[in-house]
């Protein structure tokens, strides 16, 4: 449905200012799930992760009604 390649990309390339260690995203069936050094940059990486899909879908909706407004149906 969106780019979760892109999101994975921008979500490990983060780095943990007290370990230095980066997260990892992985897909699951039913979502995405982080693996974090610590449970405060787990909680800064799932806060990241929403904003990306939020900005996703909205990239998405924007598409959409381009569409609609050009489809001319
Ligand atoms: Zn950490």
């Amino acid at each position: 449905m969106f780019n979760l390649d892109a999101i994975k990309a921008t979500i490990e390339a983060q780095q943990c200012p007290e370990h230095q260690s980066h997260p990892q995203l992985t897909v699951i069936d039913d979502g995405v799930s982080i693996a974090a050094c610590c449970p405060a940059f787990h909680a800064k990486m799932s806060e990241l992760l929403g904003q990306e899909i939020e900005a996703s879908m909205h990239k998405i909706m924007e598409e959409a009604m381009k569409n609609l407004e050009g489809g001319g149906a």
